[in-house]
């Protein structure tokens, strides 16, 4: 509800905004909260439960199946064709949000939590592709970046990496580039905008 129409009309939109937080909070086992006053303003609030244990299971078991020990069988095997990508990131949060942005697309995902957990899982696995985030525990992306680089497999090598940085500073990008990143994108990821990245950088399946 609008009471003051004037910035609506500058910029229409569809309306549907608020009703997918909602319903994304709602799915999540969340909800939305409004306080709202005329004149003064309306503060929006969601909140959603957290279980790190939760997501960390999922992890696991998500690892488990993606694993190449475990051959899956049946319709899951068409999958193998799909470019395999590896997601260094500590946040549970940000995890979510990427597993969700590919769910139910042409790729598979794995996770690591810290670099170097991100480079036992390419020396492993040869993901097609490597989002890393720059900022974790025990060893930083940018750190696990260069032990790839000089890895002498040059299939992992090569692998190509996307940072994910909520570092936004002068020289930033300069850094990244030399320190044998591909290409980066800044947090709040910007979905769309990564998906397009990575079709662009995945390596193609052959
Ligand atoms: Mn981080």
């Amino acid at each position: 509800m609008q009471i003051d129409n004037s910035l609506g009309r500058q910029y229409a939109g569809t309306g549907l905004g608020l009703a997918l937080v909602q319903k994304s909070a709602q799915m999540h086992g969340g909800k939305v909260l409004v306080q709202s006053e005329p004149g003064v303003g309306s503060r929006f609030t969601i909140e959603i439960p957290w279980r790190q244990d939760a997501i960390a299971k999922r992890d696991i078991a998500l690892l488990a199946a993606a694993s190449p020990e475990q051959k899956p069988d049946g319709g899951e095997a068409a999958n193998e064709e799909y470019p395999l990508v590896l997601l260094a990131e500590d946040n549970p949060q940000n995890v979510m949000l990427v597993r969700g942005a590919l769910r139910h697309k042409a790729w598979r995902l794995l996770v690591a939590e810290n670099g170097m957990q991100a480079i036992e899982l390419a020396v492993q696995h040869k993901p097609d592709l490597i989002l890393m985030d720059i900022q974790m525990p025990v060893m930083d992306g940018l750190a696990a970046t260069r032990q790839l680089r000089q890895h002498p497999d040059p299939i992992v090598a090569t692998t190509p990496i996307i940072a994910l940085t909520a570092l936004a500073m002068h020289g930033d990008r300069e850094r990244f580039l030399a320190g044998g990143v591909d290409d980066f994108i800044s947090k709040p990821v910007d979905l769309g905008l990564l998906q397009e990245k990575m079709k662009l950088l995945a390596r193609k399946r052959t």
